[in-house]
């Protein structure tokens, strides 16, 4: 039998969210059923259930930054037990044959992977995110979340750290290695400290300094602004840039801060079409890349590492009747630096 969860729910593009009740299924033999403790609004949680990326389905519950205990597990789960904290993120299934499955980037799976809300399982029914209190994903898509990180400043790391981890480690960031930080957002403030913690030397591209001190104190060894004076003296400084922004950015001045072989990557989604010049890639052999979340091995991986070194995300815990007024306040930049809702406030 299926079971009925609290759940917050907008039932239209850009509506609010009111409290509701969504099923979820009966525990399958692989299946675990998780109590949700936190769930983290990531900004693509807005452009969906706002409507901006089309296509997307209603009544929908978002959430993709799941942390919480494991209450129940399916007969044949050998992962996860009862008592467990563990994690969801982004994608809670996959086709598990194709050769991006098979490699582990199960982000990038051939058939497309299922995401955790605002989708379809194969059978046709829509999937219902973490703002809710409880759900049913098959034990290879959930992940363990270590001792030492507390939930609510982990459940942030299932997209927005791994989003930052995942580049980090494909381009080498390490000793020795130049790491610049493009926006202090929920993104960029695990990038920083991330590739603080990894040993690079990180320097901070904001918009303004208004959050320098926090920059510092999340590991940033150089905290400057993102202004073409600034960027022209930067220039052949970086090994990697990580773009975490979604606005606008004169890219030529960005890819001209980055030494021989550098890359810049592209983790932000701007809405507009960016535009460069091949002369600045060519002019120092750079590249222009992009990167999106990560797979379950690396995911797990990311959790062990920020365990290790003390890393969760800066948090302000909300309530349920909070999520609206918090949407707003992630569009106009003004949150340090994810919002956390504290799902025991959404039974009505
Ligand atoms: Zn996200
Ligand atoms: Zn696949």
């Amino acid at each position: 039998m299926s079971i009925t969860v609290p759940a917050l729910a907008t039932p239209s593009a850009g509506a609010a969210f009111a409290r509701t009740t969504v099923e979820r299924r009966e525990l399958g033999e692989h299946d675990v059923l998780l109590d949700i403790a936190y769930a983290g609004i990531c900004h693509s949680d807005i452009h969906q259930a706002r409507g901006e990326w089309g296509a997307s389905i209603f009544p929908m519950v978002p959430g993709h930054e799941i942390a919480g205990v494991v209450r129940a597990v399916g007969d044949g789960v050998t992962k996860h037990a009862v008592g467990d904290r563990v994690g969801v993120g982004c994608f809670i299934d996959s086709c598990r044959e194709c050769p991006n499955c098979l490699a582990g980037e199960e982000q990038f799976c051939e058939r497309g992977n299922v995401a955790t809300y605002n989708d379809r399982y194969a059978d046709g029914a829509p999937t219902y995110g973490g703002y809710s209190t409880q759900i049913v994903v098959d034990e290879n898509y959930v992940l363990g979340i270590p001792e030492g990180i507390s939930l609510d400043v982990a459940a942030p790391l299932l997209c927005a750290g791994i989003t930052t981890y995942s580049p980090l480690k494909h381009w080498g960031a390490g000793p020795g290695v130049k790491v610049a930080v493009v926006g202090m957002g929920g993104l960029g403030h695990l990038a920083v400290k991330i590739a603080h913690a990894l040993g690079a030397e990180v320097t901070v591209l904001s918009h303004t300094l208004s959050k320098k001190e926090d920059g510092l104190r999340f590991g940033a060894d150089h905290y400057e602004t993102g202004d073409r004076d600034t960027l022209r003296r930067l220039r052949g400084s970086f090994d990697l840039i990580i773009n975490t922004v979604s606005a606008d950015l004169p890219v030529d001045a960005y890819l001209r801060t980055l030494a021989l072989d550098g890359t810049m990557v592209f983790v932000g989604a701007p809405e507009n079409k960016q535009q460069f010049a091949a002369f600045s890639l060519i002019g120092g052999r750079r590249s222009l890349a992009g990167s999106n979340i990560g797979g379950i091995r690396e995911t797990q991986e990311m959790l062990d590492f920020c365990a290790k070194h003390g890393i969760g995300a800066e948090i302000e815990t909300i309530t349920a009747d909070d999520v609206d007024k918090a949407y707003d306040r992630v569009v106009a930049s003004d949150v340090r630096y994810r919002f956390v809702i504290d799902t025991a406030t959404i039974p009505a």
